[in-house]
């Protein structure tokens, strides 16, 4: 098999990410003493590629997971052997095989386009399950790793899913946001709380940085904050204003549509734009409807 190209680019001396692959922008930090990987490729030629890349500047200290959500954490099965850390509300939501886009056949759906040469690396579904290798270090709250030289600050910055974290590594005046930005593309809201992720972009906004590297898309300066939140803003108050008209649930998903104003769908993806339109403006209409808005009149 040849070496599958990640096209990891440097983004400071010590930061190495990759935003062009299907899936989420996986990510290594080489320090004085090892390295420490963020987030793991969802195609497992690239897991193993990027696992490789990650050793060849010495021995993986830590991978953490920013999120729960497949793209960022199917690839730890080819990551074994490495101490996984984990926020308690990812772990208690690890490959759900009950959430609602069931996460392994998700992941598996990429393989013939995408991946075609992982075929004989993946395992059968209960096989993956007996060790999908999560996390062995599982926090509440936040917590501060020291490897070598550097310190990586894992935030809870909950809003995208419940168990997000942002790496805050200030030695190298950068943040690793997961999916609380997505950058240049289309933002995926379904499992999320958009008032808790408006408070988690506060959050990060306050972080004295100059690098984000986003779940998706291109790394962009702190101002992206700003974009993060105009996105979230216009989605809520438009299904908000389809509550309030008293448009029903289905009425709201054909006529509140965002394809066009914020980007495409991330690489390889593009398939899914209206199982993002639907499900974003569905998911908010259950969670807008059920807090009363529309109640009382
Ligand atoms: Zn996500």
């Amino acid at each position: 098999m040849s070496t599958p190209s990640l096209h990891l680019e440097n983004v400071t001396l010590n930061i190495y990410t990759t935003t062009k692959l299907r899936g989420c922008n996986p990510s290594f930090v080489t320090t004085s003493d090892g390295v420490v990987s963020i987030d793991t490729p969802q195609l497992p030629t690239r897991a193993v590629a990027m696992r490789a890349a990650a050793e060849s500047h010495g021995p993986i200290r830590y991978l953490i997971n920013t999120e729960h959500h497949v793209d960022h954490i199917f690839g730890n099965y080819w990551f074994k052997g490495v101490p996984v850390v984990n926020h308690q509300g990812l772990y208690d939501n690890f490959m759900d095989p009950n959430a609602a886009l069931d996460p392994f056949a998700y992941a598996l759906e990429a393989i013939p386009t995408d991946d075609p040469e992982a075929a004989p690396l993946i395992p059968d579904r209960d096989v993956y399950y007996q060790d999908p290798n999560k996390g062995t270090i599982v926090f509440t709250g936040d917590l501060t790793l020291r490897v070598g030289d550097h310190t990586f600050h894992l935030l809870h910055t909950p809003g995208h899913t419940p168990g997000q974290l942002a790496v805050h590594v200030p030695e190298e005046r950068a943040v690793f946001t997961g999916d609380t930005i997505f950058s240049e593309c289309q933002t995926w809201l379904m499992t999320s709380n958009v008032d808790q992720w408006i408070e988690a972009l506060e959050r990060i906004r306050q972080l004295d940085v100059d690098h984000v590297i986003p779940g998706h898309g291109p790394v962009q300066s702190i101002a992206y904050v700003d974009t993060q939140r105009s996105v979230l803003f216009q989605w809520k108050a438009a299904v908000a204003e389809a509550v309030a008209k008293g448009w029903t649930r289905e009425e709201t998903i054909a006529r509140v549509r965002f394809d066009d104003a914020f980007g495409p769908v991330d690489v390889g993806q593009g398939y899914m734009m209206d199982h993002i339109q639907n499900n974003n403006a569905g998911s908010l209409w259950d969670k807008l409807t059920a807090l009363g808005y529309a109640k009382g009149r």
